[in-house]
């Protein structure tokens, strides 16, 4: 029943482009420069705070700034029990998921959806259900989320800012699914880990923000999203603290802490002004906006994306085969441009029309991908 473990989509492109030299738009990480602020201060937390074992659920001095960066950015009013900080945010899904799914239980999954969820719904037990969103806008399917609820359904994950395609959810849809939760009894695990990460002004709504939902939400958020430093692996969970107490729990025989300097190094991040975020973001914002005009000038046709590091190309509405799978491959292997094939996001029912690429690379690897995709075209 349980899926075989394989390659990510993600180790597998980045290795055919360092096989290949490709320009690797495929896995995202930033190639931009590395805030020189939090670099200084894991150096000082390696020389001056401590190396050993920090509390199970995290540093108090990081659940105090990640509550007060949630205070702060999204109004959200959070107990000091309800934080367990976690070796990234995928070990945080784990940790939540190992809490929330008992054998038997159905989960609803949103398809595109983190290759993550499905085999850690399946570890925990449970068999996974799935909805799709609409493309070209991606558009949040409530008639079939309501449709796919059964008498075994005991949660549904979502995740917004969506990667692969970067669209969010709004209040008015969390509050429908809200009210689908109180009337199914359902819980609720959101992975946010983009929430840092949104250029064109749309607010991040957290479900823990909403009252039919608060207590029965996870949030999974990311220091290596909102600050750039995807190798620190430093993530977290945050819920209610009867729930965060079972995510603790499922977490200290998980990986039992996480790295004790960066942890320090993190909460000290959390110290910055909002104008250091602002900055920050429009750094990527301008490479986003360098991407998406250089791919429309040569004919690409790039989807609206609201956050996360990724744009996605319609290869229809781009004169090209809507065969994902196969442009892909072609691409890195005749153009020299690594890209995920968005169908790589789908247990079922794939969509073939989309590629995404990443866009947080300096100016002249994004030109030089740039050019090579309009000499493929
Ligand atoms: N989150 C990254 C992405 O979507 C990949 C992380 C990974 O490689 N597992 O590209």
């Amino acid at each position: 029943m349980t899926q075989q473990p394989k390659t990510t989509v993600f180790e597998y492109m980045s290795g055919l482009a360092r096989e290949l030299g490709a320009i690797n738009l495929g896995q995202g990480f930033p190639e931009m420069e590395e805030p020189p602020e939090l670099i200084a201060a894991a150096q000082r937390a390696l020389a001056q705070r401590s190396n050993q074992y920090p509390p199970m659920r995290g540093l108090p001095d990081l659940r105090a700034a990640i509550r007060g960066y949630y205070a702060r950015t999204q109004g959200l009013d959070l107990a000091d029990e309800s934080v367990v900080v976690t070796s990234g945010g995928t070990e945080a899904l784990a940790a939540s998921l190992f809490a929330l799914v008992r054998p038997g239980d159905e989960v609803v999954l949103v398809q595109p959806l983190y290759d993550a969820y499905l085999p850690l719904v399946e570890w925990a037990g449970g068999t996974a259900r799935f909805v799709s969103l609409t493309p070209p806008d991606w558009t949040f399917p409530l008639d079939a989320l309501a449709a796919a609820i059964g008498p075994r359904t005991r949660g549904i994950v979502l995740n917004t800012p969506n990667n692969p395609v970067g669209t969010m959810l709004d209040r008015a849809t969390l509050e429908a699914i809200g009210a689908l939760c109180e009337t199914h009894d359902l819980w609720v695990l959101c992975d946010e880990v983009w929430e840092g990460m949104v250029f064109d002004g749309t607010p991040h709504v957290s479900p823990l923000a909403i009252p039919a939902l608060a207590g029965r939400s996870v949030k999974v958020g990311s220091a290596g999203k909102i600050f750039s430093m995807t190798g620190w692996k430093v993530g977290w969970a945050v819920a209610a603290p009867e729930l965060a107490a079972q995510i603790a729990a499922r977490h200290q025989f998980l990986t039992f802490t996480t790295a004790t300097p960066l942890q320090w190094a993190v909460a000290e991040a959390f110290a910055l002004p909002a104008a250091w975020h602002r900055d920050h973001r429009a750094r990527y914002a301008k490479a986003k906006a360098r991407l998406v005009a250089g791919l429309e000038a040569a004919g690409f046709a790039v989807l609206p994306a609201s956050g996360t590091w990724f744009v996605t190309i319609d290869l229809a509405a781009s004169g090209l085969p809507a065969d994902d799978l196969a442009v892909s491959e072609r691409l890195v292997r005749e153009a020299g441009v690594a890209s995920i094939p968005v169908s790589a996001f789908y247990a079922e029912a794939p969509e073939r029309g989309y590629l995404r690429l990443c866009f947080t690379k300096p100016d002249a690897v994004l030109d030089e991908a740039i050019a090579r995709l309009a000499r493929f075209r």
